[in-house]
C-alpha cells in the first residue's frame, strides 16, 4: 500500500501524527494508498519553513518571479498525462475531464505572469509643493488555502499561483480524497525554480485545519468547499484576525424560454447536470422550463440523451461521459436524497438506481437521474446533492423562474437558455447571483475574470483569480513623500487640505 507524504521545506515528509486517511481509486472502490494527516507539530514546521523562505522570495524583482510561473507552465504541458491520469484515479472523473481540470489552472497560472504589471502601485506627482504619493502593494507573508477533492489541480492552481507571484509563502491543505495531484505540483513548482518553503502541501483534516486558523504567523486563508465548513473557517479566521476568503456550495438554476432552442438546452444539460457526475459547484442541478409546453418540449429531447449517458472508469478514455463519485459516502447521500425525492412526490422520469457495471461492482458509480414535478419543498431542490440528479422545477412564468434563482440560499451560479436579448438582458441585471450564462450553460469566467458567487455561496469580499486575486494576496502601503525643500514654515496644526 502506498503511504503518501507531506511535502515540506522542499521534501517529501512521512507523517508522525500516527493518522492517517484511505485513498480510493472510486473505480474499482479499492484503497489504493494512505495520507498522513497531519498534527499541529507537523503545521508548524511547515509555518516555520515557510516564514524563514518568504523574505528572501518576496525581494526577488516580480519578473523573476513571473518567470517561475513561465516555467511551471512549460512543465504542466510535459507532464499533463501524468497529472490527468493521477488525478482520474483518485478523483474518477474522465481522462479529458481531468485535463481540463489542470488546464483550467494552468490558465490563471499563465495570467500570473503578468505580475509585473498587475502588481505596479499608483503614483501621483506633485500631488503638494514638492510632495509625491505613491502606493505600493507587499505580499501579506506566509499565506494558506484548503481546497476541496472535486478540482484537485484547478483550486489548488487558483490560491498558490497568484499568491507565491506576489511574493507570499503558501501551505496548501489538499482534500485527504485526493491528494496526489497537489504534491505533484508542489514538486513542479520547485523544478521551476520556487524555492524550497514557498509551496508546501500539509496533507490532513479538521487538525490540520485548525492548526492554520489558529496560528499567528499565518496572514491570510483561502478556502473552496462545502458551505458549513465554509462559514466555519470564515467565522474563525476572521476571529483570528486573518484575511480570509470562502466558496461555498452551489445550486445553480438554468432557466429554459419557451423561445429557446431545445436541442441545445438539452445538450446543454446532459453537459452541465451530468458532467463529472454532477461533482461541481457550476453543475448545473436544477433545470427551470417556463410554461408546461416548454417543460415538456425539453424533456422530450433531454429524456432521450441522460438515457444515453455512458458511465465508467476513467480507463475507458473518450468512451465515458461520466465516472464514479468520490466515495461509498457519497453515493449513498446520493442515493439517499433521491429516495426522498420519490417520498415527496418528484416524478423519476430517468431512474438511475439499479445502475451497474460489470467488472467494477466496488466502485462508486450512480446512474444518470432525471426528476420532473420538483418543488421549491423537496429536498431535491433545497439541498445540494453533488451527484448525477437532475431536478426539473416547472414555472408558469418568467418571474416565477426568476424568483426560484433568486430566492434560492446558493448564488454560486445560473444560465438562463432564450433567443430574445431582452429577456436575456432582464435576467443578467435582476438575478442575484454571482456568474451567469446566457446560452452558455457553466458560466465559469476565464482566469482575467474573477470567480464568484453570491449569498450562501460566498464568505469574503474579493473573488477568486483575476484582478481580485492580486488585491487578496497583497496589501497596499500608501507613502507621501516631501523633497527636497524640508518643513521650513515651522509646524502645521490643521490636517493639510489640497486647494
Ligand atoms: P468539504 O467542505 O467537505 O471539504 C473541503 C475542505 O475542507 C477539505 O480540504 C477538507 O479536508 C476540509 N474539511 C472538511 N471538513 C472539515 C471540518 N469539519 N473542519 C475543517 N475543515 C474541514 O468539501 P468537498 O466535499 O471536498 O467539496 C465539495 C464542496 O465544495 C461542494 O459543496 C462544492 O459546491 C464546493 N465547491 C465550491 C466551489 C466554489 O468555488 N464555490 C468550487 C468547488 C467546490
Amino acid at each position: 500500500m502506498q503511504e503518501l507524504t507531506h511535502y515540506i521545506d522542499g521534501e517529501h515528509v512521512k507523517g508522525t501524527s500516527g493518522r492517517f486517511a484511505d485513498v480510493y481509486n472510486p473505480a474499482t472502490g479499492e484503497v489504493q494508498a494512505k495520507v498522513p494527516l497531519a498534527n499541529g507539530d507537523e503545521m508548524a514546521r511547515a509555518v516555520a519553513a515557510a516564514a524563514k523562505a518568504q523574505p528572501a522570495w518576496a525581494a526577488v524583482n516580480p519578473q523573476r518571479r513571473a518567470r517561475v510561473m513561465m516555467a511551471f507552465v512549460q512543465l504542466l504541458h510535459r507532464d499533463m498525462d501524468k497529472l490527468a491520469e493521477a488525478l482520474s484515479r483518485e478523483h474518477g472523473k474522465t481522462l479529458p475531464d481531468a485535463k481540463g481540470d489542470v488546464i483550467r489552472g494552468l490558465e490563471v497560472v499563465e495570467y500570473c505572469i503578468g505580475a509585473p504589471h498587475l502588481l505596479k502601485g499608483e503614483f501621483t506627482d506633485s500631488a503638494g509643493p514638492g510632495i509625491d504619493m505613491y502606493s505600493m502593494r507587499q505580499p501579506l507573508g506566509v499565506t494558506a488555502g484548503i481546497t476541496p477533492f472535486n478540482f484537485p489541480a484547478m483550486i489548488p492552481m487558483w490560491m498558490f499561483a497568484p499568491a507565491i507571484v506576489c511574493g507570499n509563502a503558501f501551505i496548501l491543505k489538499p482534500s485527504e480524497r485526493d491528494p496526489s495531484v497537489p504534491l505533484m505540483l508542489a514538486e513542479l513548482m520547485a523544478e521551476a525554480g520556487a524555492p524550497k518553503g514557498i509551496l508546501q502541501v500539509v496533507n490532513g483534516d479538521k487538525e490540520a485545519v485548525d492548526a492554520i486558523l489558529y496560528d499567528d504567523t499565518i496572514q491570510s486563508v483561502g478556502f473552496v468547499g462545502s458551505t458549513p465548513i465554509a462559514e466555519y473557517i470564515y467565522g474563525t479566521g476572521c476571529a483570528q484576525g486573518k484575511r480570509v476568503q470562502c466558496f461555498g456550495g452551489a445550486k445553480n438554476h438554468m432557466i429554459i424560454m419557451p423561445d429557446a432552442d431545445m436541442e441545445q438546452a438539452a445538450d446543454a444539460l446532459v453537459g452541465a447536470g451530468y458532467g463529472a457526475a454532477g461533482e461541481r459547484c457550476m453543475a448545473i442541478s436544477v433545470a427551470v422550463p417556463v410554461g408546461d409546453d416548454t417543460a415538456d418540449r425539453l424533456l422530450e429531447k433531454l429524456v432521450p440523451k441522460v438515457e444515453a449517458l455512458k458511465v465508467g472508469p476513467y480507463t475507458s478514455g473518450n468512451d465515458v461521459d461520466y465516472g464514479p463519485v468520490v466515495t461509498a459516502a457519497a453515493k449513498a447521500n446520493i442515493e439517499r436524497l433521491v429516495q426522498t425525492g420519490i417520498d415527496q412526490g418528484a416524478k423519476l422520469v430517468v431512474d438511475g438506481r439499479n445502475f451497474n457495471l460489470q467488472g467494477y461492482e466496488d466502485g462508486f458509480f450512480v446512474g444518470a437521474h432525471l426528476f420532473d414535478n420538483v418543488t421549491k419543498d423537496m429536498d431535491i431542490y433545497k439541498t445540494e446533492i453533488f451527484g448525477p440528479v437532475l431536478s426539473t422545477v416547472r414555472a408558469k412564468t418568467y418571474e416565477e423562474a426568476l424568483g426560484l434563482a433568486m430566492d434560492h440560499e446558493y448564488g454560486n451560479g445560473t444560465a438562463i437558455f432564450t433567443r430574445d436579448g431582452d429577456t436575456a438582458r432582464d435576467f443578467a441585471a435582476r438575478v442575484n447571483v454571482g456568474m451567469v450564462g446566457i446560452n452558455v450553460p457553466i458560466p465559469v469566467p476565464l482566469a482575467y475574470h474573477t470567480f464568484g458567487g453570491w449569498k450562501k455561496s460566498v464568505f469574503g469580499d474579493l473573488n477568486q483569480h483575476g484582478p481580485d486575486a492580486f488585491k487578496f494576496y497583497t496589501r497596499t502601503k500608501t507613502i507621501t513623500s516631501r523633497w527636497p525643500s524640508g518643513i521650513k514654515e515651522g509646524g502645521e496644526f490643521s490636517i493639510p487640505v489640497m486647494e
